[in-house]
């Protein structure tokens, strides 16, 4: 199998994220995504998770279905919310022996959060216990113990909303990346705030790979989930969207959020980050659409 850390050193890399279905309709939807998706050869893709046995299961399917029936390189996420160490640890044994090679290992929220970063929308409480583990460093040791996986963390350009300030939670994610290979980011939409998180990670000695999580919003109606699910849309994008839809409805407002999650794919890349990372929600258009418009789309790149 293909471990991300090596793909990260060979050049950049463009991975889209997932959440497990929970539905005929959902599985429908993801399906049709990842027809669409699959021909732009992604260099990794991310499947999510929610703690419990249900989400466990779904996650670790999905990650197994894709390896063995698909082109794709996917990576199972995995939080400490609502396990034990022993089940945690059966959890990563099953993926080493299904040849699952690659582990974002997080933290993660308590059920009945939405979480953020992508994540798939809350569903019930896993089971009650509140885990073993307290933080996702304890489960990249964990994962490092068990041996053989390509691990990826969280990161969080404004912090983490549970951080004291914002300075402890750097120091926080320098030494959890000192353990993992690289990170993925929050959703964020100011460029400024991935190069001050790049930054400070270098100040702190920390130079790992850390991938961009691009979330492009698509509707006025996505906006304000946005803060709830960890990042606000800043007020001068609010008003571009605004300004689209004046000019030409909801198509309008999709194709300005298309151009503003372009633009700022541009400027991070500009900035020297290795790669994006989208959150697709398991929907193909908008991802496509900006590939298409960075020249990564392949039928524009063998065009020139
Ligand atoms: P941690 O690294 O544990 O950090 C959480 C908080 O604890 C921070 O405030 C940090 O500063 C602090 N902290 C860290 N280490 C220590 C320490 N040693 N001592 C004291 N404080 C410490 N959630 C899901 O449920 N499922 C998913 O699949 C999922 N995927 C995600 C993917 C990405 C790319 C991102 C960015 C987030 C994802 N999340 C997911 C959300 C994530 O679980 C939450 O943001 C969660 O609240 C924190 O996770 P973390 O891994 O950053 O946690």
């Amino acid at each position: 199998m293909v471990r991300i850390a090596d793909l990260l050193a060979a050049g950049p890399t463009y991975s889209f994220e997932f959440f497990p279905p929970k539905s005929e309709a959902e599985l429908n939807t993801l399906v049709h995504t990842l027809r669409d998706l699959e021909p732009l050869a992604p260099s990794f893709v991310s499947v999510t998770y929610r703690g419990g046995a249900a989400s466990r299961q779904r996650t670790y399917d999905l990650v197994t279905g894709m390896l063995h029936t698909t082109s794709l390189v996917p990576m199972a996420h995995l939080t400490c919310v609502a396990h034990s160490r022993l089940e945690l640890a059966e959890i990563l044994v099953d993926y080493a022996k299904a040849g699952v090679e690659n582990l974002m290992a997080l933290g993660g929220d308590p059920p009945e959060q939405l979480a953020p970063g992508g994540a798939a929308p809350a569903e019930g409480a896993p089971g009650g216990a509140p885990g073993e583990l307290h933080h996702a460093v304890e489960l990249v040791e964990m994962a490092r113990v068990i041996g053989g996986f390509s691990i990826g963390v969280a990161a969080h350009p404004v912090g983490h909303p549970a951080s004291p300030d914002l300075a402890t939670d750097r120091r926080h994610l320098a030494a959890k990346l000192r353990l993992a290979d690289f990170a993925i980011t929050q959703f964020f939409f100011e460029a400024g705030e991935y190069a001050r998180l790049i930054d400070e990670l270098h100040a702190l000695g920390v130079d790992r790979p850390v991938l961009p999580g691009i979330m492009p919003i698509t509707s006025l109606a996505s906006v304000p989930r946005m803060a709830a699910m960890g990042a606000a849309v800043p007020g001068w994008m609010v008003e571009r969207l605004e300004a689209a839809e004046h000019r030409g409805g909801a198509a309008s407002v999709r194709a300005e959020g298309v151009r503003l999650a372009t633009e700022l794919c541009q400027e991070v890349l500009a900035h020297g980050a290795p790669g994006l990372h989208f959150y697709t929600l398991n929907r193909s258009s908008a991802t496509r659409e900006i590939y298409r418009a960075l020249g990564l789309a392949p039928e524009l790149s063998t065009a020139g």
